[in-house]
């Protein structure tokens, strides 16, 4: 299956042969903010560069019919108080995001300097000229002071490695580059051009239960391949009350984003702002998890006795999300296969009001591979357990890289001081300072899910890293320095830092079903959480803010 865009022309333009202040790689959240918060401070000579036709990021790409974030709107949108931008339900879906995330590019004159549908393909500094040598795919030649490196924690979609994928005779696509022109309708669904096609979607992840409940209207047969089971709360979506939002006092934005953030990391607040799936949970689940000597009916008891405790509070929490199965699945063996059987955190939580339904429609069939997935593709069609599922078109909804090497998944040569590879330096092991930068590699800056604090409100995350490049940026010029570069010192120190501070979570993620939080279930865990700081999101914020109040100078050398 070729990689391409499905949504925009490629058209061409000339060669840029131009230097920037700074090379933003990624015209998602994180590149975006990033790049407001240069502008804020004076900096007007930033490039931003995405292989994507358009900003948006994953809402750039993942535009598959029902594509909507699980996190509150008014949490999740950034700078909605200085933006003046009012989401119209509580839990936006993607159009409305994409036109958002355009509206903010426009509001701070981002797309002026916009390359689009271009790859970094390598990236080389010369340590002469303290300058980052750039190349794309279109053959421009860039130099550029600071790159900043956003390519998204899920920016390379991911396809079963079972037999076949390349002989299917039908017509297939990965769910994060879905092909309208073949199935008709848009992302609010009406899929009319199914009406005579037998469909196959593998996986059911927070994608596939996003997408189905569309694919199940219209589809003459839809069978969903499972390997397992998601677990699916309440959705509860709801208008936005313009009279509550415009009555907010200045500054809700960042109270109710760490309210939420505080809420979800397991740490107490008198009141839950946003009170949804995500909070509930970690109501039941966080203040055991997080530090239990604080609360007064659970500080004198025995490690093993708080595991019980949380087990407890684990199984009752998932057998609320069996019985919702049960209430809503009509036929009882479809409905056992569709419960899921793992503890809450083995994966991504979802949220729906239609996916479990889709299930009671006659032109809807379950196959559940029992764990184990799909065996093979076939010209006709999907084989499971020696039977072949012949189809029209195949779906995968199988998600996206994590963990895999950061150049492979930036498709892009990284090379540092002294021509050494980032894939050289981190060979055994990541290492950086903050996750922002690493040693011998001046002037560059990652944003994302590296050796951070990770949330599950993402842009939270990024809004807080942009800040502090953008801060560091701005000092280093403001001193007239030429180059930032972190010492061997503060990177090792953060490293011992991650360390301690890991979470003791193996022995948990190994007892999971596999999927990207435990590296498809390998011994050697390097799933998603392996990569973050132990310390949480609140403890990360908080050292960054200390951080640049008292000790920056030491760990950076300036020249
Ligand atoms: P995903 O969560 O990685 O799900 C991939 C699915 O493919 C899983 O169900 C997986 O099975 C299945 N799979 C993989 N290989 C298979 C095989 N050989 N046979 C059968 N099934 C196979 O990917 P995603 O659904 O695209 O979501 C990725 C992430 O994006 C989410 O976790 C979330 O962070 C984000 N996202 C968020 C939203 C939202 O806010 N609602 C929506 C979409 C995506 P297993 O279940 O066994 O792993």
């Amino acid at each position: 299956m070729k990689d391409h865009d499905p949504y925009q022309k490629v058209l061409s333009r000339d060669l840029i042969k131009d230097k920037y202040e700074v090379l933003i790689i990624g015209a998602g959240f994180g590149g975006i903010l990033t790049a407001i918060s240069l502008r804020k401070k004076g900096f007007e000579n930033i490039l931003v560069v995405d292989s994507a036709g358009d900003f948006g990021g994953t809402w750039y790409w993942n535009r598959y019919p029902g594509a909507q974030c699980d996190i509150e709107s008014y949490i999740y949108l950034p700078l909605l108080e200085e933006v003046g931008f009012i989401p119209k339900e509580k839990y936006s879906f993607g159009p409305e995001i994409l036109e958002y995330i355009k509206l903010l590019a426009s509001k701070y004159s981002l797309y002026k300097n916009a390359l689009f549908h271009t790859e970094v393909n390598s990236i080389e500094f010369d340590e002469d000229r303290s300058l980052w040598n750039v190349s794309t795919n279109r053959d421009d030649l860039i130099k550029a002071q600071y790159v900043c490196s956003s390519i998204g924690l899920l920016n390379k979609p991911k396809l079963p490695g079972v037999k076949g994928l390349d002989k299917f005779s039908g017509h297939c696509f990965h769910t994060s580059r879905w092909d309208y022109s073949y199935t008709g309708g848009s992302s609010n669904g009406s899929l009319n051009k199914l009406k005579d096609k037998k469909v196959a979607i593998i996986g059911t992840g927070a994608t596939a239960v996003q997408c189905i409940p569309h694919l199940a209207e219209t589809s003459k047969e839809l069978f969903v391949f499972q390997r397992t089971p998601s677990s699916i709360d309440i959705r509860g979506n709801q208008d936005t009350d313009i009279n509550w939002i415009k009555g907010l006092d200045p500054g809700w934005h960042k109270e109710r984003r760490d309210n939420f953030n505080i809420l979800v990391s397991g740490g107490h607040q008198e009141k839950d702002l946003v009170n949804d799936g995500w909070t509930s949970i970690m109501k039941k689940l966080g203040a055991v998890l997080s530090d239990p000597s604080n609360i007064d009916e659970y500080k004198d008891l025995s490690s093993k006795e708080l595991d019980e405790l949380i087990q407890y509070a684990d199984f009752e929490k998932m057998e609320e999300i069996r019985n919702r199965v049960d209430a809503i699945v009509e036929e009882g063996s479809t409905a056992e296969k569709l419960k899921p059987y793992y503890r809450q955190f083995c994966k991504r939580p979802c949220f729906h009001d239609q996916y479990l339904q889709a299930f009671n429609k006659k032109n809807v069939s379950l196959v559940d591979t029992n764990g184990k997935g799909i065996e093979e593709i076939d010209p006709r069609g999907v084989m499971f357990n020696g039977e072949i599922f012949e189809v029209d078109c195949i779906i995968f909804a199988t998600g996206f890289e994590v963990g895999t090497d950061y150049s492979r998944r930036a498709e892009c040569s990284i090379k540092g001081k002294n021509n050494i590879t980032l894939e050289e330096k981190w060979s055994s092991g990541v290492k950086t300072l903050h996750g922002f930068q690493t040693e011998g590699f001046p002037n560059l800056f990652f944003i994302g899910q590296i050796q951070g604090g990770i949330t599950a409100n993402n842009t939270h995350l990024l809004t807080e890293q942009a800040d502090h490049i953008s801060y560091l940026i701005h000092y280093a010029n403001k001193i007239g320095a030429k180059t930032a570069e972190i010492t061997k010192d503060a990177e090792n120190n953060w490293v011992e830092e991650m360390k301690n501070s890991a979470l003791d979570n193996e022995d948990f993620l190994s007892s999971c079903t596999p999927g990207y939080y435990n590296d498809e279930g390998k011994s050697e865990i390097n799933g998603l959480f392996s990569l973050q700081y132990g310390g949480g999101p609140v403890k990360f914020f908080e050292t960054l803010e200390k951080w640049r109040k008292n000790k920056f100078f030491q760990d950076v050398n300036f020249k």
